[in-house]
């Protein structure tokens, strides 16, 4: 540190340190202020110049140094010098004392921040660089941030000081103003009936809703910055244009048609989206046929010395692709038709805020203009780039249901929910699977007892689980498919027959004019809390606005794009993601809602756990499904819910009571005093409940109770 930052902090050290150890703070203080009200105004009245200049001194130095009082001070420039020369002093005090601490700060702090936080401090660095000036606009505006703090930190930034200086002017003079004209009715009270003069009543109800008007100016600010260059239509011929008929699409367009909003939904390839045609419903069918034929090779635990199937890979993806035409009406065009929504097949293309081009599959084109549009352009699998790949014809969720031959030798790549449901199912279908996953186990997100426990019945069932194997390569030897992975430090050669690539999903962001509008993404489309694009009237919702991808994740969101949607200015809603439920339909089911243990210690909540085997569970015991655990994680000593993770049979329809539960706020008191059904698998989740209350009970109050009974025996 230089000589010269020694001394100013110093400098600044001894002036706060005088500040308070003087007691400095009282003459800065509104009782103080009346105090000497009148002999101020009579010094004023004899030297008006010489007044006005000590007052100006003394504000430069209070902002300054960053010490409390300028609230005061300016309230006490309206009383004395009037709303007109206040305002001015004020003005230009408070912008000069700013500046001064604005470059204390960047002086002083600036080199130490960046060689802490360079990293961050680029980002935010590349943000004021293209609109530090509306940023601090806006902070200043508001005067719910304070005033010294947006000083101290503003010096942090590269933002340049005539841009600091000027901004900080324009931006507190509205405050500034309303400020100084409360001071002048201040200066008016001659008595306690004084205080209810409708002029300082009027002046204190301003200060009250400035920062709503501030805020206000604020959006409108923003909106006309961000709509600027645009030509918004001068009407619109719908409420809502939705793009993408996936799960996110098709709820948001159903609201919008319940609500009597005028709709289009738009959708490029299939209705449905990725659940329907490639994802849940396919996934599902197909471990429906796989846990068949696990059941039957596990006949003789069931007493039945032998059960032979017979079957065809073929005709058991047939079936798949029936039960999704069976479930196909529920999201087809004639019911959302007759729901009140225009179904339009086509690619979408956002071409301004208000207008979509739709390209039909004939070439054809037309434009709709709307008030509103929901994105729900969905995810797609991403094939990482490992050398070769290409070369293997490797298969995706997208592509693994055209499948009619059963191949003999299946690599799986990825351990995630995907992954893991298609690596159990494609093994019970009599496929060789081998699993690979760089990480140190499957099903990463979830506690690793989870892991454990279906990586055990993975391997019990012959599936090759390899953890910690990262593929670097794939290559083709004599004919013959090879995977290279590598594990500590040495390559393991997989061979196989066909590859499924299950390594994560991701959203759907090109070629339908989300560049072209400058709507920021990153991982996902960038939204704030009520699902807005950087255009208010643009909302995004499903896996591609993330963070979730779920199907039931995707509709909660579509709700809130709908209503928001159609009912901003007059209301909307923040996306509420508190208590959200997901499962993985391996065998044992792993089902999950709110924390776990991982997140409860890497977001520092405390927690107590109390856990119920399944293994104990009459009707578990009875279907030969006795393997897994109901764990609950709760606030220590109380019965409130932080989350639950259930594995074993059903457990994705087990957990939807400890979903209601917290969503509801019911503790675990209220789930063991509910009837349960005897002989259920929902009974797991009371005797968890059983688990906690005993761990919980009072033991000094039980052994009075104990002595109570001894007393009665006599
Ligand atoms: C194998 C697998 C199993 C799964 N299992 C489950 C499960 O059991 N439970 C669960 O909750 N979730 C599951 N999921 C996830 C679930 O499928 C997705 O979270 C869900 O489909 C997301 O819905 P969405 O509407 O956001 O996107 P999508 O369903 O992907 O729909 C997006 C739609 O937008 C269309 N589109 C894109 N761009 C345009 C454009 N420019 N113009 C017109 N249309 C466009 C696409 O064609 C697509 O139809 C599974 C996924 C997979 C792959």
């Amino acid at each position: 540190m230089t000589l010269q930052r020694l001394v100013l902090i110093a400098a600044l050290l001894a002036a706060a340190v005088a500040y308070y150890s003087f007691g400095l703070g009282h003459y800065l203080s509104l009782d103080y202020f009346k105090s000497q009200q009148a002999a101020l105004e009579t010094w004023r009245a004899t030297q008006p110049a010489k007044v006005a200049l000590a007052y100006f001194v003394a504000y430069v130095a209070v902002t300054a140094l960053s010490l409390p009082g300028a609230a005061v001070m300016t309230l006490a420039g309206g009383a004395i010098f009037g709303l007109l020369w206040g305002t001015v002093l004020v003005s230009f005090a408070s912008t000069i004392g700013a500046t001064l601490a604005f470059l204390a700060s960047r002086f002083v702090l600036r080199d130490w921040v960046e060689q802490r936080f360079g990293e961050r401090l680029r980002t935010i660095n590349a943000g004021i660089e293209r609109e530090g000036g509306f940023y601090l606009f806006t902070l200043r505006l508001v005067p719910v941030f304070p005033f010294f703090l947006i000083n101290l930190l503003m010096g942090l930034t590269t933002i340049r000081t005539r841009t600091f200086y000027w901004v900080s002017q324009a931006g507190m003079l509205l405050g500034t103003i309303v400020y100084v004209n409360a001071g002048t009715q201040l200066g008016k009270i001659t008595s306690l009936s004084g205080i209810l003069s409708p002029a300082l009543v009027g002046s204190f109800v301003l200060l009250g809703i400035f920062p709503l008007i501030a805020k206000k100016i604020t959006e409108r600010l923003r909106m006309k910055k961000v709509y600027a260059g645009w030509k918004r239509p001068p009407r619109f011929e719908r409420n809502l244009v939705v793009i993408g008929a996936g799960s996110a699409g098709l709820v948001s367009a159903y609201i919008a048609a319940a609500v009597k909003a005028k709709v289009t939904l738009v959708e490029k390839h299939q209705l449905g989206g990725d659940c329907l045609n490639t994802g849940c419903v396919p996934s599902k069918a197909l471990i429906r046929s796989a846990k068949l034929l696990s059941h039957m090779r596990r006949s003789r635990e069931f007493g039945i010395r032998e059960a032979k199937a017979e079957f065809d890979f073929a005709e058991v993806m047939e079936r798949v692709q029936r039960v999704i035409k069976a479930v196909e009406p529920h999201d087809s065009a004639e019911r959302y038709t007759g729901l009140g929504v225009e179904v339009i097949a086509g690619a979408a293309k956002i071409v301004s805020p208000w207008e979509v081009d739709i390209t039909r599959e004939d070439g054809s084109t037309q434009r709709l203009t709307t008030r509103s549009m929901v994105i729900a352009a969905g995810a797609r699998p991403f094939v990482p780039p490992i050398p070769g790949i290409e070369d293997t014809g490797y298969l995706t969720s997208d592509t693994v249901w055209n499948l009619r031959q059963l191949p003999r030798r299946l690599v799986v790549l990825g351990g995630g929910p995907i992954g893991s449901e298609l690596t159990q199912t494609f093994a019970r279908l009599g496929a060789e699977v081998t699993q690979v996953e760089m990480a140190p186990r499957i099903l990463m997100r979830e506690d690793p007892e989870v892991s454990e426990l279906v990586t055990q019945r993975f391997r019990a069932e012959g599936i090759a689980v390899l953890v910690d194997h990262k593929a670097k390569q794939f290559l083709i030897e004599s004919g013959e498919n090879i995977l290279v992975a590598e594990h500590e430090g040495r390559d393991v050669r997989i061979p196989f027959d066909a590859l499924l690539v299950a390594v994560g999903r991701v959203a759907n962001l090109k070629g339908y004019g989300l560049e072209e509008l400058g709507i920021a993404t990153g991982r996902t489309v960038e939204t704030n809390e009520f699902l807005q694009t950087k255009y208010p009237n643009i909302y995004a919702a499903g896996d591609v606005a993330g963070p979730y991808q779920f199907t039931h994740t995707a509709a909660h969101q579509a709700w809130y794009a709908a209503v928001n949607a159609l009912f901003d200015p007059f209301r909307k809603f923040r996306a509420d993601y508190s208590v959200i439920p997901w499962a993985t339909f391996v065998d044992p089911e792993a089902a999950r809602v709110g924390l776990n243990e991982i997140e409860a210690k890497q977001r520092g909540i405390p927690y107590d756990v109390t856990r119920y085997g399944i293994d104990d569970l009459d009707r578990a015991i009875a279907d030969g499904e006795a393997e897994g655990f109901v764990k609950v994680l709760t606030v220590p000593g109380k019965d409130k819910i932080l989350g639950v993770t259930i594995v074993g049979e059903h457990a994705g329809d087990l957990i939807a009571e400890y979903v209601l539960a917290m969503r509801h706020g019911i503790g675990l008191n209220k789930i063991l005093g509910t009837i349960h059904i005897y002989p259920t698998l929902a009974e797991a989740n009371k005797y968890a409940a059983g688990a906690w209350k005993k761990a919980h009970a009072p033991q000094r109050l039980l052994e009075w109770v104990a002595r109570f009974h001894a007393w009665r025996r006599g």
